[in-house]
């Protein structure tokens, strides 16, 4: 093991295993749906909602069976429960690695992301376990998060779903909107209103079967990312189990933020992963393309753009892995419930960070393939949309800098 955070051996061996995996069984899949009209994983063909293709759909499920099968899934779930519990320091050199490598194949489905385990699904009973959570380990099925309404966002505890007692069971009536998977989900967790004017304990996490009696998929809701994912989810009397309960009743919110802090902490090596691979590939486009009879990696217009990209791709990628050590490092780590006080401001710090690291690197990248950037499809066109969307979910950015200055004063007023 070297003196950086999380470089360790087990993270050597699983990067080595998922490039000799993206080789053997994700480049066969991606021929495979070549052949079939539906668009790329990442820029699938939509139907006239904006639904993804179904297509890219199953090759996107067959790459998450197969990597389950290869241990590659979900590298981050907890030992006991069969997966290895990285760290989010080892999280940060596996993320890099996969999207780097992927790119913007089929790949990137290989590591669980929203659809997949996470951080607050593992407080689940035993009896939603075995139901719910060992099927998606295994990459049978996949999950949505919903916790977002038509009219709240960032503002979670305004939020007016429901869900009453109705003996041991619950009883869940809402709408839950702008949810990515929300089509194709097997399984929802979704945070409801158990116990109003109670703050941040007035919400609890229950997770929902999507064939319950009751709930229905909503209209898409298209964005300017196009990946057909994102729609609305329709509570109508539904009802659930006690056991279904995440946690205990109360733990909504914290449960919500273990979910949204973990896709924030995951923009550390995604952000580094595709700013070194946009990097790359800008690097190999400067040397290639001329003008005025020479390459234009020879104008120090260029020059000095590539190595704005570099400066913004090793400046967030060291700042991310430090936060993500420290974090590793705290009573609870990154994801405890009650979360330690000092973890928010550094996952924000990861989230703000990155976000605005990445947006300016796609923009540069882009800007270094000229107009060959711009065309539809190409990947630097896709990344800037990519980058654009990055500032709004998962909390936006304004929200990071709200988290970050309470973390500062904290204890000084
Ligand atoms: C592609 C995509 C996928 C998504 N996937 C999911 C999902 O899977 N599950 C889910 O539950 N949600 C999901 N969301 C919803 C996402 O989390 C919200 O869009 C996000 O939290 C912002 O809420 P909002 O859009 O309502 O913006 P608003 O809350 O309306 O914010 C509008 C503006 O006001 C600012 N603002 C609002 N309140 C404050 C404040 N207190 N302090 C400072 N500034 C403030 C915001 O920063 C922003 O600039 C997704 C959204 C998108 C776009």
């Amino acid at each position: 093991m070297t003196s950086t955070p999380g470089r360790t051996d087990r993270v050597a061996d699983y990067t080595e295993r998922f490039g000799a995996f993206l080789e053997s069984d994700v480049a066969p899949l991606e021929a495979a749906l070549a052949g079939q009209d539906a668009g790329t994983p990442w820029n699938p063909r939509l139907d006239e909602a904006g639904r993804m293709h179904p297509a890219v759909w199953e090759a996107r499920r067959e790459a998450q069976r197969r990597a389950a099968a290869a241990g590659l899934y979900a590298p981050h779930v907890p030992s006991g429960l069969g997966f290895s519990d990285f760290t989010r320091a080892e999280m940060q050199h596996v993320e890099e690695y996969v999207y780097r490598h992927a790119g913007l194949g089929l790949g990137l489905a290989a590591l669980a992301w929203t659809e997949g385990p996470n951080p607050a699904i593992e407080h689940c009973s035993d009896a939603a376990r075995e139901r719910w959570l060992a099927p998606l380990l295994a990459g049978e099925i996949t999950a949505a998060f919903a916790n977002t309404e038509i009219a709240v966002g960032t503002d979670v505890l305004a939020m007016e779903t429901r869900a009453r007692r109705d003996g041991s069971d619950w009883i869940l009536d809402g709408t839950k909107a702008w949810i990515t998977n929300a089509h194709f989900c097997d399984v929802v967790q979704i945070t409801a209103v158990t116990d109003p004017g109670a703050g941040t304990r007035s919400l609890s996490m229950f997770l929902v079967d999507a064939t319950s009696p009751g709930f229905t998929r909503g209209r898409d809701i298209p964005t300017m990312l196009d990946d057909g994912l994102t729609g609305e989810l329709h509570l109508d009397g539904v009802r659930v189990p006690a056991e279904n309960v995440v946690g205990e009743p109360g733990d909504g919110f914290a449960l919500a933020m273990a979910w949204i802090n973990w896709r924030r902490l995951c923009r550390g090596g995604m952000c580094a992963g595709w700013g070194t691979w946009l990097l790359d590939r800008a690097l190999d486009r400067a040397g290639q393309r001329t003008s005025g009879g020479a390459p234009i990696a020879d104008l120090q217009a260029v020059q000095h753009m590539l190595a704005d990209i570099d400066a913004d791709v090793y400046a967030a990628r060291a700042a991310s892995l430090q936060a993500q050590a420290e974090l590793d490092a705290l009573p609870g780590g990154a994801f405890g419930v009650p979360l330690h006080p000092d973890a928010p401001r550094l996952m924000s710090l990861v989230k703000v960070i990155n976000d605005e690291a990445f947006l300016r690197v796609a923009d540069r990248a882009l800007q270094v393939h000229g107009g060959t950037g711009l065309r539809k499809g190409s990947p630097e066109e896709k990344l800037y949309r990519l980058a654009r969307n990055l500032k709004i979910p998962a909390g936006t950015v304004e929200i990071q800098r709200n988290a970050i200055a309470r973390g500062l004063l904290r204890g000084t007023r």
